[in-house]
């Protein structure tokens, strides 16, 4: 039976109010702190939960909250940008389909689950130090005010570093400059608490695309120029950027754009630009290819154009927990969106980490929770990379790339692909401290 009690848990995104909706479960009692004031409604574009990430909300009773959101996708279909099919990969055997919704959609249906399951959120506190000592860890935000609990988790990303007492013998660094003005998943992906827990932890890595990306309403659809996608999701490596989209029947759906750029820009920094500019850049950017995903851009209300900026991830976070605070999410797994799986890995980290500090002593725990999460979710990441390199293609490699990969999908052993979606947790088994070192089972499939 653990002996942690109370948790904070840092940053309502994604992660955080899993993770204590999962601590609570776990007989927990957690408190959700969120830097803005206000929600996040709204913020945001689309996020696939992979089958792994809905087995981890399954593990915590929140199967239901993704069913009624967003939409099934049964394959994803890699085209070049003269429309030509490279590749379709359809769901693995054995597993629900993947679920392509709107981020704001699951942040409310998250936040609706933590209210109805008692799970206090306070908005406007931003943390701005940790201080822990023999009984437990509190928590300084900068408005002035505390808290304190048994452990705090870091379910954040953020640029300024901060203050960190960990050894209360040490000195404190000077505080952190004000927060960034404006919100948003690009925005910041430095975490805070990470910057506390190693002030030499590595800085997120601009992955050479800025993304872009908009909800359609219904409209014309011209099947000759580019058609609807049904339960699809369709990718093209157009001759100059990458497009993803979903059409459906009425001309409804999304599509994102992925843009090459040697230097990255923040968020913040791309909407300041004209978003008509931008769609313009990306209307052109686009033209030259047979599948005219321009005609999806043109329909694009500027004042509805998604900017995430320069796209990144963190290859490796060396360190994840120290004393009673520990990362979970993007805090320490940032994975680029090529990959898929940033809030599916964020989903699984947010469970496990409730399961292990349900069992075991929250050294212990933390140091399991690593155990079973870093090597999955830095091979992970590693997939990404490579998807975001095709991405980048030249010329040369375009050619290659469009030659070779029909042959490579034909001849590739299709659990290469699906295993990351296999994860299962199973949140009744106790965590032994002798068992965390083995990664959990997977999925028969
Ligand atoms: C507003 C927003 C929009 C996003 N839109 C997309 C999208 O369209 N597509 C996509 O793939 N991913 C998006 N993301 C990222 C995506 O949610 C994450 O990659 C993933 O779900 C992992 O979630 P997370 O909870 O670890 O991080 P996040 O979802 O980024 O949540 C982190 C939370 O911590 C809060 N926070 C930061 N610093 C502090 C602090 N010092 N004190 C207290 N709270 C703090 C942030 O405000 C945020 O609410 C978005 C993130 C945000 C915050």
């Amino acid at each position: 039976m653990s002996i942690t009690r109370s948790a904070i848990v840092i940053g309502g995104g994604i992660a955080g109010p899993v993770a204590a909706l999962a601590l609570g479960q776990a007989g927990i009692e957690a408190t959700v702190y969120e830097a803005y004031d206000t929600t996040a409604d709204g913020v945001g574009g689309t996020l696939s939960i992979a089958p792994n990430g809905l087995d981890a909300l399954a593990a915590v009773g929140l199967a239901g909250v993704v069913e009624e959101l967003g939409s099934p996708i049964t394959s994803m279909v890699m085209r070049n940008g003269k429309g030509r099919r490279l590749a379709t990969l359809g769901s693995p055997a054995g597993l629900p389909a993947q679920r392509l919704l709107w981020r704001p959609d699951l942040y409310r249906a998250l936040r609706d689950a933590t209210a109805s399951r008692g799970v206090r959120v306070e908005y406007g506190r931003r943390l701005t130090a940790v201080d822990q000592d023999a009984d437990g860890v509190t928590a300084v935000f900068a408005d002035g005010t505390t808290a304190r609990a048994d452990v705090l988790l870091g379910a954040v990303r953020l640029r300024s570093p901060g203050r960190c007492k960990l050894d209360p013998a040490a000195p404190a660094p000077p505080p952190p400059p004000p927060p960034p003005p404006a919100r948003g998943g690009g925005d910041g992906i430095r975490s805070r608490v990470r910057s506390l827990l190693d002030p030499a932890a590595p800085a997120p890595r601009y992955v050479g695309l800025l993304g872009f990306g908009a909800r359609l309403g219904p409209g014309p659809v011209d099947a000759s120029r580019i058609g609807t996608t049904g339960s699809e999701m369709h990718f093209v490596f157009g001759r100059r950027a990458f497009f993803g989209y979903v059409l459906d029947e009425d001309g409804s759906g999304g599509w994102f754009a992925n843009l090459p750029r040697a230097a990255s820009t923040t968020a913040a920094e791309t909407r300041a630009t004209d978003p008509a500019g931008w769609l313009k850049l990306l209307r052109e950017t686009f033209a030259g290819d047979g599948l005219r995903m321009d005609d999806l851009i043109a329909r694009t209300d500027p004042a509805d154009l998604i900017s995430v900026g320069g796209m990144e991830d963190l290859p490796t976070v060396p360190v994840w927990h120290r004393g009673r605070a520990v990362l979970i999410g993007d805090a320490a797994h940032a994975t680029s969106p090529s990959s898929g799986q940033g809030a599916s890995l964020a989903l699984e980290s947010a469970v496990e980490l409730a399961r292990c500090l349900r069992d075991l002593p929250h050294q212990e725990a933390f140091a399991g929770y690593e155990s079973l999460r870093r090597a999955r979710v830095e091979k992970i990441i590693k997939m990404g990379e490579r998807t975001n390199s095709d991405k980048a293609a030249g010329p040369v490699a375009r050619v290659l790339r469009d030659l070779m990969m029909p042959v490579a999908m034909r001849l590739m052993n299709p659990e290469s692909f699906s295993w990351p979606m296999r994860h299962h947790i199973d949140w009744d088994a106790p965590v032994a401290g002798a068992a965390v070192s083995v990664q959990a089972p997977a999925r028969a499939g």
